[in-house]
């Protein structure tokens, strides 16, 4: 029909005619929509993971993520019947300052280990995000080869709630990645604050990414990473910077001989790498292998992930606890006004933490 602008009384005013509407875009997305939005139940969701159906484990790890109760129960029941599938795999951590090469070591590291015909997933866990809502960690991007590799899933870290709740959730994504075939996973985190605990008592191996610098290298460790390390690697050893980074190396040496050996009986060794060229990438992950191969020889590999699973009892524990408590109204009210009280110094900080939770006792 032709539109009335088009008449002679509209002087300067020309409407043209349109083409006809596509159905689609993409012939695919109706069908995509209709996958997405469906709701699966545990079960279907169990057997998508098993069969190594990537888009189904992405799903479910967004279920894992999300705060609503009604996700968490599905999550839970997915996560218990994974379960028996898991454990087959070695874990490793890498922690690193930013800008140390922790994605280009592993965009290297990680297509090594695909050549292997192993399948890798590589999870982050990243304080920083809960901060500045962006995150360090959180480009899937930064691993350019590897994210248009089929048997790499790269998931960044989730982002809301407490370290230990974000812990938590890598936790249970890395018994997800297991179960759906992947038996090489890495967790990556920053080499700041407390998210190092988090990520060894999750890990086999625990790797230090370090940087070759004017000699005071050990400067600005903290001293309990270097002890939580299996392996501490100097990276961008290429160009003119490899005697830096072999003089590193024997510093980092002499410094770990005078820690007493680690329980698994296994002596930290320091390598030195590039990532960005690719230089002993396989050595360092022999390292890995070898370590892994020895502490299962001597018992040391289930006596660490016995001893993580209790870690991890105790930590939801806490985390519940802790999250039921200040979620409470009652407690949110008592404890808006026992704040103001402390901050008049009407009352003391011990008295006024006292009748919050004397409160919060008696309710449950
Ligand atoms: P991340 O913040 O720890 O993930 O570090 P990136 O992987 O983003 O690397 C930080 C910078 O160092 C980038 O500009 C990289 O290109 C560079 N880089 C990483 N690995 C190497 C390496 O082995 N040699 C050299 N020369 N540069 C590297």
């Amino acid at each position: 029909m032709e539109h009335i602008e088009n008449d002679e009384q509209f002087q300067g005013l020309r409407v043209n005619k349109g083409t006809t509407e596509q159905p689609t875009v993409n012939p695919y997305l109706d069908n995509f929509k209709k996958y997405k939005r469906k709701n699966y139940t545990a079960s279907e969701y169990v057997e998508g993971i098993l069969k190594g159906n990537i888009t189904i484990l992405g799903q479910a790890v967004t279920l894992i993520e999300s705060s609503k109760p009604e996700h968490q129960s599905v999550a839970q029941e997915v996560i218990e019947k994974c379960l028996p599938y898991t454990g087959n795999s070695v874990r490793i951590g890498i922690t690193g300052v930013p800008g140390a090469g922790k994605s280009t070591s592993i965009d290297a590291f990680g297509m090594h280990i695909l050549k292997g015909n192993d399948k890798l997933a590589v999870l982050a866990i990243d304080p920083s995000s809960e901060v500045t809502k962006g995150s360090i960690l959180g480009d899937k991007t930064r691993m350019e080869k590897l994210s248009v590799e089929k048997d790499a899933f790269i998931r960044p870290s989730p982002s809301a709630g407490s370290l230990g709740g974000v812990a938590r959730k890598t936790r249970e994504t890395i018994i997800l990645c297991e179960a759906a075939g992947f038996n090489r996973i890495i967790v990556e985190t920053v080499g700041v604050g407390q998210s190092e605990t988090a990520v060894h008592s999750m890990v086999d191996f625990f790797l230090l990414i370090q940087l070759a610098g004017t000699g005071d290298e050990l400067q600005g460790i903290k001293r309990g990473i270097m002890e939580m390390a299996d392996g501490i690697v100097i990276n961008k050893a290429d160009g003119t910077n490899i005697e830096k980074a072999r003089l590193a190396q024997s510093h980092f040496q002499n410094a770990l001989h005078l820690f007493p050996l680690p329980e698994s009986g296994w002596a930290p060794q320091v390598l030195t790498y590039s990532g960005y060229y690719e230089i002993g990438i396989d050595e360092v992950l022999k390292m890995v292998d070898d370590y892994i191969a020895f502490v299962k020889q001597n018992g040391y590999f289930d006596r660490r992930r016995n001893e993580q699973s209790r870690y991890w009892m105790y930590e939801t524990i806490n985390e519940k606890l802790k999250s039921n408590f200040y979620n409470n109204e009652q407690v949110q009210k008592e404890l808006k006004a026992c704040e103001e009280q402390v901050l008049n110094s009407r009352i003391s900080s011990f008295a006024a933490a006292g009748k919050v939770l004397d409160m919060y006792f008696k309710q449950i």
